[in-house]
């Protein structure tokens, strides 16, 4: 076994290998960039190198210098992660010309599976089902015009080298794919410099649906069931779970089999996945494999028991496989969600800034996995996620009940997260049913994500809220002469007339008019504190709250308000205040998030329909497809091709 190995990354993936190798008596090595000299993962190492400049192009994808770090700190050998260099077979190679090794698979598997044309061409060779396509390179828009046409509309034009999303395009007319097709090369050449498109059949309203398998360097293979990570946006996963809610035992063995097939036709030695959409009637597709550790693994860990990164260097180090095939039958349910540094209210626009409070929750069935704490930045280089949070259970249900239970708990302030969007989904029955698909996004919040209205129960937890804390507030500027019993609550759109008492530990708020009283204990909260968490007629209950002007805003799940506890000689004045309009937005195009303008197709008094591409920013590798919201004429154009934007810039403005 090894004594010290070098981990190539950075962030919870860097933290999560740290935490095996630890465990196991590795001794640890971590590089780092600028942006991460105080990092989690550089604190954790008993070892760490300086290797460059924020940007990965500068540091973590820089093979010498990774390579000289691991010579000169005396590694035997280095985890990649995923992303950055995890498959890149020359950084395979370089290692190993050092005597180091690589905890991953051999250089010819991940050249055979990193490119997805070629990885294609295998598994129909091995008898893998593929999309059907035209697995081979497209010369230019006329031919991808010319094979879109032959394989059948919709289509989705890729990236061979892309991942992460990054680099497809759905087509369903020959103009976008005449549109597509470049804006894809475009981003495949700026996130992989590698602009090789491919077309390939789109599959409508499918499953994502993966298999985990696992080799060793003796021809062992076996591997650990599937992954379900149908809930994605843009291509992007967000949440996982295993096993799949839709898989049937003759299913999974069958993907299973397939998986092991193609992962033996190229000596598979690692663990790695291998990819599949599923339609309706099951009949499932190979989409790529992944030849490296998957951001979702910890599902597959959670239900398997079987720690992958501890494998990956079991079997790096030659070790034989000491699993079974027949022991890895999934036990209970496990669920992911990918915590992001995003606007879920703003189109989901990346939100960087410092981590001003963050607290994870805890408990026996929640595992959080996270490169960050409290005080930390969520900086523009990297991927905005901030942590992956994973809940187990014996059911499905139970692991995602725990899972909205877990998201109640999570607190992040500083900057703008994807929280209330992941409770929404969590609450919704459509989820709770299984019934996923990669378009349930799309079709769930077709208009966006704008926050749900508070259902009845929300509401009365707010009020419950809002009165606690504001009766704390009075009775402290009363200085112990007893606090007034009613008052008029303002939640969001309800307005209602309570009157509040304390009963030994409990506060009874009777619901005037409506000939309820609803009974709060068990209150753990203190003024300063963003978590409010108690028993509302018996019922445990967490929201988050914050003074507001002339209140609180309280959070609970998706929806969110501001509540109001007013003297019923307030609430009449408050009556009579003018309510402010919004201004009307929506001649304004503006960039939705900071970035680099790469085109605007729009000139004073042109026409533009809605719908119709106005700007092409982009941001964080990706062209943004800026477009008109409605109908006009354009009367102003702000930017230049080649201009820097920041969030919220008129890019066009129409009469
Ligand atoms: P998974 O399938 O494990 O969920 P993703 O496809 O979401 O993985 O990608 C995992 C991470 O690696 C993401 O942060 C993504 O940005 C990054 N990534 C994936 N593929 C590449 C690639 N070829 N080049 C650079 N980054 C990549
Ligand atoms: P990446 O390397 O970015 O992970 P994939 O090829 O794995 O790229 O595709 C990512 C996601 O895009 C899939 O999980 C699926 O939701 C969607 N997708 C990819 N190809 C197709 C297709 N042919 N039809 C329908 N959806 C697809
Ligand atoms: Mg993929």
């Amino acid at each position: 076994m090894f004594s010290k190995i070098l981990i190539a990354n950075r962030g919870e993936i860097a933290v999560r290998i740290i935490r095996t190798a630890k465990r196991l008596g590795i001794a640890t090595v971590q590089v780092f960039s600028d942006a991460d000299a105080a990092s989690l993962a550089v604190e954790m190492a008993d070892e760490s190198v300086g290797i460059g400049p924020p940007p990965p192009g500068q540091s973590y994808l820089q093979i010498d210098r990774i390579v000289a770090a691991a010579k000169r700190t005396g590694a035997e050998a280095v985890h990649p992660g995923y992303g950055f260099l995890s498959e890149r077979a020359e950084f395979a190679r370089a290692l190993a010309a050092e005597g180091i090794a690589f905890i991953g698979p051999n250089p010819r598997a991940i050249e055979a599976m990193g490119d997805k044309i070629e990885s294609k061409r295998f598994a129909a060779e091995a008898g893998v089902s593929t999309v059907p396509g035209f697995p081979d390179v497209i010369a230019g828009v006329a031919h991808a015009v010319s094979i879109a046409e032959r394989i059948g509309y919709p289509v989705m034009i890729k990236a061979s080298a892309g991942g992460g999303g990054k680099g497809m395009r759905i087509a369903w007319t020959r103009r976008e794919v005449e549109e597509g097709f470049p804006a894809a090369e475009a981003e495949a050449i700026s996130s992989f410099g590698d602009g090789r498109i491919f077309i390939e059949k789109f599959i409508a309203s499918p499953r994502h649906i993966e298999i985990q398998v696992l080799g060793d360097r003796h021809g062992n293979l076996v591997h650990l069931n599937e992954r379900e990570c149908s809930i994605q946006r843009r291509n992007q996963k967000v949440i996982e779970e295993a096993p799949s809610p839709f898989l049937d035992e003759a299913t999974r063995a069958a993907m299973g089999a397939q998986a092991i097939a193609l992962a033996r036709a190229v000596d598979y030695d690692s663990a790695g996945t291998v990819e599949f959409i599923v339609d309706g009637e099951r009949n499932f597709y190979f989409l790529e494999m992944n030849t490296r550790l998957q951001v979702e693994h910890p599902v597959t860990e959670l239900t398997t028991g079987v720690d992958l990164v501890e494998q990956m260097i079991r079997v790096a180090a030659g070790e034989r496989l000491a699993l079974r095939q027949a022991d890895l039958a999934p036990r209970g349910w496990a669920v992911e969600s990918r915590v992001y540094a995003e606007d879920p209210y703003r189109g989901f626009v990346p939100s960087i800034g410092r981590l001003v409070r963050y607290r994870a929750p805890e408990g026996p069935a929640i595992r959080n996995d996270t490169g960050v704490r409290e005080g930390d930045e969520i900086s523009m280089f990297y991927d905005p996620m901030i942590a992956k949070l994973c809940t187990r259970g014996d059911t499905r249900a139970a692991a995602v009940e725990a899972m909205a239970e877990a998201l109640d708990g999570f607190l992040i302030e500083g900057l703008r997260h994807n929280i209330p969007f992941l409770s929404a989904i969590m609450d919704q029955p459509r989820f709770r049913e299984g019934r996923l698909s990669t378009a349930y996004i799309a079709e769930e919040f077709p208009e966006g994500f704008h926050g749900l209205p508070p259902t009845g129960r929300q509401l009365d937890l707010m009020t419950a809220a809002a009165v606690f804390m504001h009766r704390l507030q009075a009775a402290r500027r009363a200085n112990g002469n007893g606090v007034r019993e009613d008052w008029v609550v303002v939640a969001g759109p309800a307005k209602r007339a309570i009157r509040a008492k304390a009963d030994g530990g409990a506060l009874d708020i009777a619901l005037e008019g409506e000939g309820r009283v609803l009974r709060l204990d068990r209150v753990d909260w203190r003024p300063g504190q963003a978590l409010f968490s108690g028993r509302l007629d018996g019922q445990g209950f967490t929201c988050q709250v914050a003074p507001a002007a002339e209140g609180f805003m309280v959070r609970c799940r998706a929806a969110a308000a501001r509540v109001l506890v007013l003297t019923p000689r307030s609430a009449e004045l408050h009556e009579r205040l003018p309510v402010r309009q919004p201004a009307d937005t929506s001649r304004l195009i503006v960039s939705p998030m900071p970035g680099l303008v790469v085109s605007i197709a729009a000139e004073p008094g042109r026409e533009v329909k809605a719908g119709e591409t106005v700007a092409v920013v982009e941001a964080m590798k990706m062209q943004n497809l800026i477009r008109a919201e409605r109908d006009g004429v354009v009367r102003r154009v702000g930017p230049k091709p080649g201009d820097s934007v920041a969030a919220d810039e008129v890019l066009v403005e129409l009469v």
